[in-house]
């Protein structure tokens, strides 16, 4: 079965994390600086902290904001459920404002339609999560000029979009957001197994999110002024002054990491390549795909085309007959069960509900072949006869 998804570890990446097997620190010893360092030079953000996921860092994010009972975050339903998750971990309500469906992304002007509605009824959100869709950035400047007018903070998740770019810029360097997040799970743009990180420009959010990711404790070396309520005893000293989490990330996932983020341009270049090949051969289906400009600044992270006329589980079924991992991306988050109970139903947000259901997610990752696009083409092909 081809997959739809898929990491590439070589023995370089292989020689990395045994190197720190054989050393004398399993954590908390050089490779996560390394790797913070290294994520800081590729996006030119100021700060980064490695976590242990991107579930981990979305959730320092909005602890490092403030999020807390009483607030309201909004988010796109077009993603992983983790973007959502996050508001509730802090005890804040969450919605959704719908997707553009030229994008796929979070609508700049349903948001600003809401906002204005939401302004009205003095019910703003504290933050919006914006997310880059199969690794193809949101309008940041749109968004950026709503933030300032309507006063919230801005996270990227940006798990599918290490490698993108947004005018010139990484996705990453946070010029248009208050905090970016990545994920490196395997099937994302580069992997450390498991693992996370969460990138600003601001050093109080950074000092926040470093506080909540390490149990909120402090220690006298690397204590935040006033954060210190008491004296110290001496150099053991460690002072809990939040409640805090482990989020560590090691340093034999870190050692994977430093490696693999040295290989993401050409994962992305490859990425992009496929992409625009399936395009080409794909031209003549009834299926709508991202335009060869969005993909040129996407990270490609994951192909998405959209039935036009046809049955989607049955083509995706046909293609799964034919050893063609297929998937789909996503469910929307408004119609999980856990969120049905919160009071969301469907009809709310129904430009997300039609892509869904007309969506398919083929094969793309950098080890693959034109030889492969080739076959899946051949495949979709008779899927749709
Ligand atoms: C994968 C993913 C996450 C969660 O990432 P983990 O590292 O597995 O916690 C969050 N948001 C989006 C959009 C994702 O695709």
């Amino acid at each position: 079965m081809l997959p739809y998804g898929a990491h590439s570890i070589e023995q370089d990446d292989i020689d990395a994390v045994v190197d720190v097997l054989k050393n004398q620190f399993l954590t908390q010893g050089k490779q996560v600086p390394a790797f913070e360092n290294a994520l800081c030079n590729y996006t030119s953000a100021e700060y980064a902290l490695a976590v242990n996921s991107a579930t981990s860092a979305l959730h320092v994010a909005c602890l490092s904001l403030g999020v807390t009972k009483g607030d309201i975050v909004w988010t796109t339903p077009n993603t992983f459920v983790a973007s959502a998750n996050c508001a509730l971990y802090c005890g804040a309500d969450i919605d959704f404002v719908d997707i553009d469906p030229d994008t796929r992304n979070l609508s700049p002007s349903l948001l600003e339609a809401k906002l204005e509605k939401a302004k009205a009824n003095r019910s703003l959100p504290k933050v919006v999560i914006v997310v880059h869709f199969a690794g193809l950035s949101c309008e940041m400047d749109e968004f950026r000029r709503l933030s300032t007018e309507y006063d919230f903070y801005i996270i990227e998740d940006a798990s599918h979009a290490l490698g993108a770019s947004y005018k010139g810029s990484r996705v990453g360097c946070c010029s248009n957001s208050d905090i970016t997040i990545f994920s490196f799970h395997p099937v994302k743009p580069i992997t450390t197994a498991e693992g996370g990180a969460l990138l600003t420009n601001n050093k109080d959010i950074f000092d926040k999110a470093l506080l909540h990711a390490k149990h909120g404790v402090t220690r006298a070396s690397e204590l935040i002024e006033d954060e210190f309520q008491a004296e110290s005893d001496g150099n053991w000293y460690y002072q809990q002054v939040e409640l805090g989490f482990n989020y560590r990330l090691s340093d034999i996932h870190a050692a994977l990491g430093v490696s693999q983020l040295t290989k993401v341009n050409a994962f992305t270049e490859q990425r992009q390549q496929l992409a625009l090949y399936y395009n080409e051969q794909l031209a003549a289906l009834p299926v709508k795909v991202l335009s060869k400009q969005q993909i040129k600044t996407s990270a490609c992270h994951i192909y998405v085309v959209e039935l036009q006329q046809h049955d989607r589980l049955a083509v995706y079924n046909k293609m799964i007959e034919q050893e063609i991992g297929c998937n789909v991306h996503y469910i929307p988050v408004h119609l999980q069960p856990f969120y049905q109970k919160l009071g969301f139903k469907k009809g709310d947000f129904v430009n997300a509900e039609t892509y869904y259901q007309n969506a398919l997610t083929l094969p793309l990752f950098p080890a693959m072949t034109f030889q492969d696009v080739d076959t899946v083409v051949e495949a979709l092909k008779g899927a749709l006869l």
